[in-house]
């Protein structure tokens, strides 16, 4: 029986909440080319496109609500024991707020934040909810124009992979949601999960890249399949004590 929990999430789990994926049907993302919006290139060519691109998706947050399926991973956080043989993780590539307004708290955003800024100038990270285009001032050091959304770009670093990786080596179940298996790290944590002995789940829409990798793969939307998921574990668990 499932202790230690580890859930990835993409942006399948916010397509329910009218957030759109990545990879949609045209491989854009909100009509844009990846390469031209979400690389260091991108910016350092385009500043302005590459602000004004994540001002608009800042500013769309406050026109989307979490689904049942955000809703379902913040039932699980506040009824999953913590402890010593308890653990639960949730690792989003999803740069929206949707699983922290669900009321997810242990969960890391490893791809960034739109509502968090990141001075260039003295290195701070600010919570920003604002636009970014406007070139404003940084609310630690004063320094006009180098705040720049706090997002990992393709080619950067992922946030927080120590503990996601500590997490891992320890997890007895890995669950892996609505997410298209593409991305790297994120698209290789199964295979780490699996290799430290835990069972493997994906839940997706459609078959991903990364399917055939996962001991199991159950095919629907996520605002359906994670609250019966979320209902089993917690059975599961009562019932165990
Ligand atoms: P992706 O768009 O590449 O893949 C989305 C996956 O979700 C697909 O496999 C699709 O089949 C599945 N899906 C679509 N609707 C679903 C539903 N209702 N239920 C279950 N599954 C569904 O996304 P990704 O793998 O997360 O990689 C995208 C990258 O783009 C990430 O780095 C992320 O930061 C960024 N991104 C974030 C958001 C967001 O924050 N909401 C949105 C778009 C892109
Ligand atoms: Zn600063």
């Amino acid at each position: 029986m499932a202790k230690r929990i580890v859930i990835l999430t993409g942006a399948g789990v916010s397509a329910e909440s009218g957030v759109p994926t990545f990879r949609g049907p045209d491989g854009l993302w909100e009509g844009h080319r990846v390469e031209d919006v979400a690389t260091p290139q991108a910016f350092d060519r385009d500043p302005r496109l590459v602000q004004s691109f994540y001002d608009q998706r800042r500013a769309a947050l406050a026109g989307v609500q979490p689904n049942p399926a955000h809703h379902a991973l913040a039932r699980l956080d506040s009824a999953w024991p913590h402890g010593k043989d308890h653990d639960l993780l949730l690792v989003t590539q999803n740069v929206d707020d949707l699983h922290e307004r669900a009321g997810s708290r242990r969960m890391l955003h490893m791809h960034g934040d739109l509502k968090s800024a990141w001075c260039l100038a003295c290195d701070s990270r600010t919570p920003w909810t604002g636009p970014l285009l406007d070139a404003p001032v940084c609310p630690v050091c004063n320094a006009r124009g180098h705040l720049r959304p706090d997002i990992v770009w393709f080619g950067e670093m992922p946030y927080h992979m120590a503990r996601i990786d500590r997490a891992l080596a320890r997890a007895d179940l890995f669950v892996s949601i609505g997410t298209s298996g593409n991305v790297y790290p994120a698209a290789g944590f199964v295979d780490l999960a699996r290799k430290a002995g835990a069972d493997t789940l994906e839940l997706n829409l459609d078959q991903s890249m990364a399917s055939d990798r996962f001991a199991q793969s159950r095919l629907g939307p996520a605002g359906t399949l994670v609250p019966a998921l979320v209902d089993d574990l917690l059975g599961t668990e009562s019932s165990a004590r």
